[in-house]
């Protein structure tokens, strides 16, 4: 069997508004050995059950909310010759590929919000070998359509950024006669209201994960918590690349200190807050050889003063952010972590001119992307 099964019974939903439910069963799919599919073998046979036209009575009252992690950098456009793939001008992200009304589909920047066209072949080596990769809301509703000739209800941000649009869209969907499909992004973490859903499908439960960020993990835990304890459903389906992550696994289980106990080992081990103090240095600029020496500078200035007032705790280093050109600018960059960074900051700050040198400080940073 390629998943865990974690169930909660009544007494462990007593404190919630949905104590009147007798069953919840979330079911862990490990995807690392699912590669090729997009849906797992399991997925696959509760949407059958829940959107098949032959199981007659069942389809026309079903109700199944399937949301995709999106991040603007999990899709876009790939050559299988020579592995290009096709980066917006002035940011380092990928082009997501959208289709419009009309039918065409047009490349965008999820940063800058630059327009490009969709490509024929390769602009690297002209191969027509280039397809698509990742999957988003309006892949998976074609899906939907093609396999079960069903509609599906496209909740994003983008299109359903209040509580109030969601609940006009629910209200409309509320009078399909046929199975009711929801897709959304994290926003659709909180239910349409006044839908009791036969099934919940987390496409990719730790997209969030992958990104140089410590607060990543608490963020993952309540992507995942939030859906279970507020959708009034029995079947949840989690498929994820790293089944044992703890962040994924307390979730499943429902168990916040076991979260916090875990997420406070890893952070007192990596010296993040509430362990350290934390302070990211960001630096910008057009020309990237300016970029490095004006960094390089400022690093070796807080390593001189580093032990000039004798603190061999401190820890220094400078390192990309998770994108690492914006806007047409390149980003850098400085981390320092130590218990008490106050002091050390407020005598640097000035000292080394930082403000007007163009240096952006986050002195209780929160992030490190
Ligand atoms: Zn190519
Ligand atoms: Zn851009």
């Amino acid at each position: 069997m390629n998943y865990e099964l974690f169930t909660h019974s009544t007494s462990s939903w007593l404190d919630t508004r949905h104590s009147s439910l007798t069953k919840k069963n979330i079911f862990l799919v490990n995807m690392t050995k699912e590669l090729e599919h997009h849906f797992s073998e399991l997925a696959q046979k509760w949407l059958d059950k829940y959107l098949l036209k032959s199981s007659d009575w069942n389809h026309q009252t079903s109700s199944v909310a399937i949301i995709v992690n999106k991040k603007w950098y999990s899709n876009g456009l790939i050559c299988h010759k020579c592995g290009h793939v096709p980066q917006c001008k002035k940011c380092s992200v990928s082009i997501s590929y959208h289709k419009i009304a009309s039918g065409e589909t047009i490349g965008l920047c999820h940063i800058c919000k630059s327009q490009y066209n969709l490509p024929a072949s390769c602009p690297e080596c002209h191969s027509h070998d280039i397809k698509e990769f990742g999957i988003w809301t309006q892949k998976v509703a074609e899906y939907i359509q093609k396999e079960y000739n069903l509609p599906s209800m496209i909740i994003e941000s983008e299109t359903a950024n209040s509580q109030k649009k969601i609940e006009n869209l629910s209200s409309i969907i509320s009078h399909l006669s046929s199975a009711k499909v929801f897709i959304g992004t994290s926003i659709l973490t909180t239910p349409p209201k006044g839908i009791k859903f036969d099934l919940v499908i987390f496409l990719n439960a730790d997209l969030g994960l992958n990104i140089p960020d410590y607060t990543a993990a608490e963020k993952n835990f309540y992507f995942l918590y939030d859906a279970f304890t507020k959708y009034d459903c029995q079947n949840f389906i989690v498929q994820s690349f790293n089944p044992d992550q703890y962040s994924i696994r307390s979730a499943c289980k429902l168990d916040k200190s076991w979260f916090y106990a875990q997420d406070n080992v890893f952070r007192e081990e990596n010296h993040y807050p509430p362990f350290s103090d934390l302070c990211v240095i960001l630096y910008k600029n057009e020309i990237e050889e300016r970029m490095f020496t004006k960094v390089d500078t400022l690093y070796k200035e807080l390593l001189y003063l580093k032990d000039k007032y004798d603190m061999p705790g401190l820890e220094i280093y400078s390192t990309p952010p998770l994108i690492y050109k914006m806007f047409g600018k390149y980003r850098y960059n400085i981390i320092l972590k130590w218990k008490d960074l106050r002091n050390f900051m407020d005598i640097t700050y000035t000292k080394l001119k930082m403000a007007s040198k163009g240096f952006k400080i986050d002195r209780e940073a929160e992030s490190i992307v």
